[in-house]
């Protein structure tokens, strides 16, 4: 569809790791892991095939389930890790709200994993954590307006985001596509030297973490 929209889309793609305590639910908690181990070794190999750009959202439910399904969520994010690392890719990871300890506890899982944290995407965050204090965890920032202003202007690495659900019957429950860029334009309309800070979501960090320039609409004239 890019001739007709000027959008590419890169695909980012994982069995979720909410699913895990649904599907252990109907399965038994030992096939569902190894239903998600087979999608994240597919995933995977979609990476491979240039099919997909990274492995996501995987890491842990944010809500609290019993410690066999923790324990299992654990050993499924370690996998995840391992399979991002094999195929030389980012993980974007699904975990409640990150603090210090938190990053820090991310960051050792994935170094048990070989994994380096440069590709570790913590998606939804909803704290501005000051980058000495990531564990060199990259912080994907709901891009809500107080968190839009608060994020922008920080340190590299970063990412703006909307989240992303489908679910045609909770409309509303994330926020709209266009709320990143309406953000961008707002930011620059306000102080144009922001215009320099927003190359760290659209261009530094994108190449620091997926390792390619993002591609540019071609109406784009800067
Ligand atoms: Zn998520």
């Amino acid at each position: 569809m890019e001739a007709s929209t000027a959008v590419t889309v890169y695909v980012v793609i994982a069995p979720h790791p909410t699913d895990l305590p649904r599907l252990s639910e109907s399965l038994g908690l030992d096939e569902a892991v190894g239903v998600q181990k087979a999608a994240l070794d597919l995933a995977g190999q979609w990476v491979r095939e240039h099919r997909a750009v990274a492995l996501g959202e995987v890491g842990l439910p944010h809500f609290a389930v019993p410690p066999a399904t923790a324990e299992a969520a654990s050993t499924l994010l370690r996998h995840a890790l391992e399979v991002a690392r094999d195929a030389d890719c980012p993980a974007v990871i699904h975990s409640s709200d990150l603090d210090a300890g938190g990053f820090r506890s991310l960051a050792e899982v994935a170094r048990r994993a070989g994994f380096p944290t440069r590709r570790l995407v913590k998606h939804f965050a909803r704290s501005v954590v000051p980058s000495s204090d990531r564990a060199g965890v990259v912080p994907s920032y709901l891009a809500s307006r107080e968190l839009a202003s608060a994020s922008i202007g920080t340190e590299a690495p970063w990412f703006w985001e909307t989240d992303y659900l489908d679910d045609p019957g909770r409309p509303g429950a994330v926020l709209d596509l266009a709320t990143v860029p309406r953000r961008a334009r707002h930011a620059i309309e306000r102080a144009p030297s922001n215009r320099e800070a927003l190359r760290i979501p659209f261009e530094t960090s994108v190449r620091s973490v997926y390792g390619f320039t993002p591609a540019r609409g071609p109406g784009r004239s800067t």
